[in-house]
């Protein structure tokens, strides 16, 4: 329990409880010390997954006994408030950790431990293994939307601050997701991630320039297991690839010379000879269209949520971009 002074730690006198400053202060008469009150400070780190679950440890001591809470625990004289959240994490729970950011600093009055200030930051899990430690008899992740009582209101407060925070980037990788369903979130980041000042349309366009010939193979694999009528065509159909997917890029970089449609009419005129069905072709194109996204999360350059977010608008861009294409070689086949 929050322990009284009862003896001026410098002359021995009994201390008196006296308003000085305006404020109830603990007082010695004899040697005129006031005992000031600081708050104690405390680190806490909250480590979200990417199942948006958070790790909490279950504590093993008073005050809270069997309460859940964030890792936390007094930072030491001559620690770094930051260190002291790292390591009372991987004391607690096994789990070693990157400082991502301050998430909230709190002060609050103790009736165990006195004045605190709580200071909690967002940290991500980088190794080390999950397992109680120190002062834990449990330590899991739960549901951010779901988590037990917490045994600090402080702790409370930061997991709303971090709600609040990600709730645009949550809700914009639910749209990527629904969008893209077989891949996921994009929420890796590759080693050769390109610099992030430069436009994702840039990159993507540098992309589709460079790796053309590889999107282009993995497509026809598709082509050829999805959809059994065009694959006696495949080297025709793999050259007109080619030209839409330059003709993408070509849209993506806004050249001045307008689309070209002469080449994708020419293209539809060159399927119907080959007696291949408009809706299997069509088809194909749409499967063109989702390789260069397969591709692209595949190289794993998407990493922000500025990049997610535009990679929904230049997914617009490009459905825009292959509606012409189809026309034009539906035009052609007809025509
Ligand atoms: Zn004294």
């Amino acid at each position: 329990m929050r322990k009284q002074r009862v003896y001026c730690p410098y002359c021995a006198e009994p201390v008196v409880r006296r308003e000085v400053e305006g404020k109830a202060r603990d007082l010695c008469m004899r040697c005129s010390t006031v005992f000031y009150e600081n708050p104690l400070p405390v680190a806490s780190a909250i480590v979200v997954n990417e199942q948006r679950e958070v790790l909490l440890v279950q504590r093993e001591k008073e005050p809270y006994r069997g309460m859940w809470c964030l890792p936390i625990g007094f930072a030491e004289t001559g620690e770094e408030v930051k260190d002291a959240a790292l390591r009372e994490l991987e004391e607690e729970s096994g789990v070693k950790g990157k400082i991502v950011r301050l998430i909230d600093v709190d002060t609050v009055d103790n009736d165990f431990y006195g004045s605190l200030a709580i200071v909690t930051y967002e940290v991500r899990a980088a190794g080390g293994r999950l397992r109680p430690g120190d002062d834990a008899t449990d330590a899991r992740y739960f549901s951010i939307f779901d988590l037990p009582p917490l045994a600090w209101s402080s702790n409370d407060k930061a997991v709303k601050i971090y709600i609040d925070m990600y709730r645009d980037t949550w809700a914009m990788m639910d749209s990527f997701r629904q969008l893209f369903p077989d891949f996921g979130p994009p929420h890796t980041v590759s080693q050769d991630t390109p610099s992030h000042g430069s436009l994702l349309s840039n990159i993507l366009i540098k992309i589709i320039d460079r790796d053309r010939e590889e999107i282009t193979r993995s497509w026809a694999g598709e082509v050829e297991d999805g959809i059994p009528s065009l694959a006696a065509c495949m080297d025709v159909l793999m050259e007109i690839n080619r030209t839409v997917l330059q003709g993408i890029q070509e849209g993506l970089e806004q050249k001045r010379q307008p689309f070209d449609r002469e080449r994708f009419v020419e293209a539809g005129r060159n399927l119907r000879r080959l007696g291949l069905p408009l809706p299997d072709i069509l088809n194909a194109l749409a499967l063109s269209r989702k390789s260069i996204w397969v591709h692209v999360i595949g190289k794993k350059i998407l990493s922000s949520p500025l990049e997610i977010y535009s990679t929904l608008e230049l997914n617009n861009r490009i459905i825009f971009l292959y509606d012409r294409v189809n026309y034009h070689i539906t035009e052609g086949y007809m025509g």
